[in-house]
């Protein structure tokens, strides 16, 4: 005992704890560095996801106050914004991702996805693959929580447009990406066979890319540099009959941009092809334009070898790849369903996605249930669904939960005051929403407030867009061509995870320039 007091007087978290009133009892967990302490019953944290919000959230929670537990069926982060890069071999699948447990080795992970959330008796049910040698088994089980942090993400939107689901690609996990690498591989060996009609290899090496937002202008600036960059090495014969055809329902491309960065996203994507190497130059035509871009264009259907147009066009295709919106996952749509009738209140905006208050409270979850990313809708002042918004609501939220705001909502002259420390009285509130949100005192929990950072979108041929904001209501700074690059690359450089992922992507970057693409199948 007189060990274990020694050795905690050189910890800060003792200090903190004792002046709460905490104290220290017998015994160090076996294999884990945590003191157990009397009165410290650690509130149990569940964790639903390993994406960007989950992550940023477990960087900051206090595992000295709570016991976390983290749900999901990826045992790793991903870095999305590089997953395009990944799909034609700019960088290496594992070079974007990190291990959960890497993240922070004092919480409990369980590989499995979350099937049902009971609000009423705080129990997640799970579902698990368990595998034992070549047969694999599905394994139901439940996990209790006193507070359950939802950060699912979402799942591509079909519209419940005929035929998407089954024919088409979608670029949201690392599977999408390995299987889009291959069917773009797939797609030339076919057309090289001896057997073909020039045709035949048109509609073979035609990829189609439905989704002009940054998912889809990013994968179809990244095929160009493919094509342009390793087409003329390995497949010279054959580059003279591709063609990406990018459909987009709206007028122009990446709607979150400005729009004179919209149009020079189209100057990028709309030039010719450059390429250097003068006898493969002589096999194609004299302006050979690689990328088509089909604006104010809706999908129909998609059948195995065509896309219907609603104009009546059908377009053959080798490979198509759906990058058109975001629709919310079955746990997600469970979980509202079960929360009732103040998530119903709220759907016409929210549109199946949890409906959450600047504080990060589900509505009709009493406090416990906690969401945020790209599952949620704060339904007074909505925020896209980026990286950049779930990491920061990650953030925000492990403060405030390590600062201890009794996060149930109680409601004083028919408003919802912010979450309040534990312990503090409740003085005299101001009756105003708008005051609610301004409350500063250090009383109140302020309201998550997004800080915009601005967006980045990598047009190909070494240009990106960058519109940068320098603060909260300064113009944005906008940047194209070599400069927007630099920023793109620095930017996504540094906001990689861990240092491995970021000395990976700078070897990828310079095994590519060096070597070009690997388009093994192995
Ligand atoms: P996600 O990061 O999607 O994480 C969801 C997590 O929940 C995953 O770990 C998933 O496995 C897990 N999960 C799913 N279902 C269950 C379940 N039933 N039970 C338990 N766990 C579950 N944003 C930017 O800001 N900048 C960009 O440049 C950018 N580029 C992008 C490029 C691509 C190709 C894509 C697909 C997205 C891009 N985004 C970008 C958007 C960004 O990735 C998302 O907004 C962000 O991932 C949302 O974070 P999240 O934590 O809400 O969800």
């Amino acid at each position: 005992k007189r060990r274990m007091e020694r050795l905690t007087k050189r910890r800060a978290y003792p200090l903190f704890l004792a002046e709460k009133g905490i104290e220290l009892i017998e015994g160090i967990l076996p294999g884990q560095s945590a003191f157990v302490y009397k009165g410290t019953e650690r509130e149990k944290i569940v964790v639903l996801g390993t994406g960007w919000g989950a992550v940023s959230f477990l960087k900051g929670i206090d595992t000295s106050l709570y016991d976390v537990t983290v749900i999901s069926p990826r045992n790793y982060f991903l870095f999305t914004p590089m997953l395009a890069g990944a799909s034609v071999g700019t960088v290496e699948y594992r070079s974007i991702t990190e291990p959960v447990r890497e993240i922070n080795r004092k919480v409990n992970y369980l590989e499995a996805t979350a099937t049902e959330i009971d609000p009423k008796t705080k129990v997640v049910t799970c579902e698990s693959v368990v595998c034992d040698g070549n047969s694999c088994d599905i394994e139901d089980f439940t996990v209790e929580y006193d507070r359950l942090v939802v950060t699912v993400g979402a799942q591509t939107n079909t519209f419940g447009i005929p035929g998407v689901r089954e024919y088409c690609c979608f670029l949201k996990q690392v599977e999408d990406a390995r299987r889009i690498r291959t069917a773009i591989v797939n797609c030339f060996e076919r057309a090289n066979l001896p057997s073909l009609t020039d045709e035949q290899r048109e509609n073979d090496l035609t990829i189609a890319v439905i989704g002009a937002g940054p998912t889809g202008i990013e994968f179809a600036a990244e095929l160009r540099d493919f094509v342009e960059e390793d087409g003329p090495k390995y497949y010279p014969n054959l580059l003279k009959h591709v063609r990406i055809k990018v459909i987009e329902a709206a007028s122009s491309v990446l709607a979150p941009f400005d729009k004179a960065l919209q149009e020079e996203a189209i100057r990028v994507m709309n030039r010719s092809v450059e390429i250097s190497d003068s006898d493969v130059r002589s096999l194609l035509p004299e302006r050979f334009q690689l990328v088509e871009l089909k604006l104010d264009q809706s999908v129909k259907e998609v059948t195995d070898k065509s896309i219907m147009l609603n104009s009546g066009e059908e377009i053959p295709y080798g490979l198509a790849v759906w990058a058109a919106g975001n629709g919310p996952l079955p746990i997600t749509l469970q979980l509202v369903e079960a929360l009732g009738e103040e998530q119903a209140e709220e759907q016409d905006v929210a549109r199946g996605r949890v409906a959450i208050d600047p504080w990060m409270r589900a509505a009709g979850g009493n406090g416990d249930i906690l969401a945020f990313g790209d599952c949620t809708c704060i339904t007074r002042g909505q925020l896209p669904a980026t990286a950049q918004v779930a990491a920061q609501q990650g953030e925000y939220l492990a403060n405030m939960l390590n600062k201890q705001y009794d996060l149930k909502p109680s409601k004083v002259d028919g408003v919802v005051p912010p979450p309040m420390k534990t312990g503090e009285t409740k003085s005299s509130l101001s009756d105003t929403v708008a005051n609610l949100a301004t409350l500063s005192n250090g009383e109140y929990a302020k309201p998550f407030q997004f800080l915009d950072l601005g967006i980045l979108a990598y047009t190909g041929g070494g240009s990106a867009l960058a519109q940068v904001t320098p603060a909260p209501d300064a113009p944005p700074l906008k940047g194209t061509g070599k400069i927007g690059n630099t920023v793109w690359r620095s930017v996504y450089l540094s906001k990689q995870v861990s240092w491995r992922n970021r000395l990976l992507v700078l070897n990828d970057w310079t095994k590519r320039q060096l070597f070009g693409r690997d388009i093994t199948r192995v």
